[in-house]
């Protein structure tokens, strides 16, 4: 009985039969009770060029009502082409298909919970999404004149004000478009100052639990990287860093909490170590959902800080979409800023201030992806202050449930308070008692993909062997969370008594275990159709 779960989601579907002894074969790969688990509606579709075929259409032109005009002797015939080339024919019906069956592939934060940790895959409030569309922000363009932007300055203008309220910094940019960008323009930042200060320094200091994009920042900056490792507690250890930091140091580089959820409790003191020796604290504010509200970098030391709205502040990210990584820097940076910046006129009236010599010049078209400020902005204002700082509380909250749900279950490394992630290993998992070969984190995580959930960040941070790095965030109800909690006990208990099933998994998906390293090595990225081989 307990075996119907999958099959009643997809009841319905067309090919009921085939697709009901295929549930069964699935159900029987589940040791217990799998609650979300379901099979792709269809598990085979066609590239739309596949489907073509001949004189299809999918549109309809009015009649023409202006004479005819023909295009050869317009342009001549060197710029006419005679036919579509391989482009698709469909009818519209057959479009629409193609693309929602296919976007059933896909896992999204619409269908469920997203538990990638380091990513802060919350919700993206469909509020934010009906301001952005309003046709005067959608419509507007860069090239409008000051005069015909008002709004959309002053948009700029209070997210501005609010992210500065919120980190307490004293300056802005809204320009890079993501958060590598933002560390990026953070580190010119940095260089530009230390350069104006007569100081040729060369070296960067990057605690070992960073992100990856952290020490790859700093060497398209031209810096060193120095790599300082974490104490026990998986914090900057003190004594390291006073031993590490010289002259040569231009600049810390610190993620705060850590990727392994921690709070540097230390923070005021590694700032002033550093302080003291002329080098400034940057701060990688990718996990500013653990902070919001609660604290802010401006008054713990930081000079420099990123921020992405597309994690902490909820715009949508994923697939290579927009996003957006805002830099606050306190005054001493200021003078350094991408131009052009928001500027208030004498009479009022915003506008953007390109004179500024000292600055690092642009480092994004226009002023940054201002979409992603209207909805940004819009989810500041829809949840104000206190909002703002109960979301904080809740996604730290979501993280500890699952840490007390599941420690024991799964080795806990650091034993120091998790705020908005929780970062387990597989040790128990791995090594067996009995010697048998056990099962790695990202078995684990292929296997949460057929309970119905995108799996965990997988072998994530390094300091971390064999890491499974759950952030659930605020957007969760307890509900969801025990469904995941209850997932990843059962599949504890699967690595235990059937290792091979989570090995092999997933058992739900179109295709299972795919060869990652040609995927990153020999992408195939284009049809080249039968012809052409
Ligand atoms: C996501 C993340 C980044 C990079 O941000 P992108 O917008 O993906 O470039 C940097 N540091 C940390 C800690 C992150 O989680």
């Amino acid at each position: 009985m307990s075996r119907q779960g999958p099959s009643e989601k997809i009841r319905g579907s067309a090919g009921q039969r085939v697709k009901r002894s295929r549930e069964v074969r699935m159900a029987e790969k589940f040791v217990g009770t799998p609650k979300k688990a379901t099979t792709h509606v269809n598990q085979n579709e066609n590239l739309i060029f596949e489907e073509s075929s001949p004189g299809k259409k999918g549109y309809r032109l009015a009649q023409l009502d202006v004479p005819a005009v023909d295009a050869s002797a317009l342009l001549g015939d060197a710029l006419r082409r005679d036919g579509l080339g391989m482009m698709p024919e469909l009818s519209e019906i057959e479009i629409v298909r193609h693309f929602t069956r296919l976007s059933t592939w896909n896992y999204a934060i619409d269908l469920g919970m997203y538990p990638l940790g380091s990513c802060t895959m919350k919700y993206n409030p469909r509020i934010n999404e009906a301001v952005a569309r309003l046709e005067g922000l959608a419509e507007a363009h860069p090239y409008q004149p000051e005069s015909l932007s008002q709004g959309a300055l002053g948009i700029m203008k209070l997210l501005s004000d609010c992210l500065l309220e919120i980190t307490g910094m004293d300056a802005i940019t809204l320009q890079p478009a993501a958060g590598a960008q933002g560390e990026l323009t953070g580190l010119l930042l940095v260089r530009a100052y230390q350069e104006s200060k007569g100081r040729a320094r060369k070296k960067i200091l990057i605690p070992d639990s960073a992100h990856g994009t952290n020490p790859a920042s700093a060497a398209i900056c031209g810096y060193q990287v120095a790599n300082l490792r974490s104490n026990a507690l998986g914090m900057v250890d003190l004594a390291e860093l006073e031993r590490m930091v010289d002259e040569d140091v231009a600049a810390m580089m610190l993620t705060n909490p850590s990727t392994i959820g921690v709070f540097e409790s230390e923070i005021h003191k590694i700032a002033d170590i550093l302080h003291a020796k002329g080098a400034l604290l940057y701060m990688d504010g990718a996990n500013m959902n653990a902070l919001v509200g609660k604290t802010r970098p401006g008054d713990f030391g930081v000079d420099v800080m990123h921020l992405n709205l597309h994690k902490t502040f909820s715009t949508p990210h994923g697939g290579g979409g927009p996003g957006s990584g805002p830099v606050a820097c306190k005054k001493i940076l200021e003078p350094f800023l991408p131009q052009p910046t928001i500027r208030t006129n004498p009479d009022g009236s915003l506008g953007l201030e390109y004179n500024r010599p000292q600055s690092i010049g642009r480092v994004r078209a226009w002023y940054g992806n201002f979409g992603m400020f209207v909805r940004a902005l819009a989810y500041i204002l829809a949840n104000g202050p206190d909002g703002l700082r109960q979301t904080t509380e809740d996604a730290v909250l979501n993280a500890n449930y699952i840490r007390a749900k599941l420690e024991g279950v799964f080795d806990l490394p650091y034993k120091s308070p998790s705020l908005h992630e929780v970062v387990f290993s597989d040790r128990l998992q791995s090594q067996r008692k009995d010697g048998q070969p056990g099962v790695k984190t990202g078995d684990m995580g292929k296997r949460l993909i057929d309970y119905g959930f995108h799996a965990y960040t997988v072998s994530f941070p390094l300091v971390v062997p064999g890491a499974m790095m759950i952030e659930p965030t605020e957007s969760e109800s307890r509900d969801e969370l025990d469904l995941l909690i209850d997932a990843l006990r059962q599949i504890a208990r699967e690595a235990e008594e059937n290792p091979e099933l989570v090995r092999t998994a997933p058992h739900t998906t179109r295709l299972q275990r795919l060869d990652e390293t040609m995927a990153a090595r020999k992408p195939v990225l284009r049809w080249k159709g039968p012809a052409a081989g």
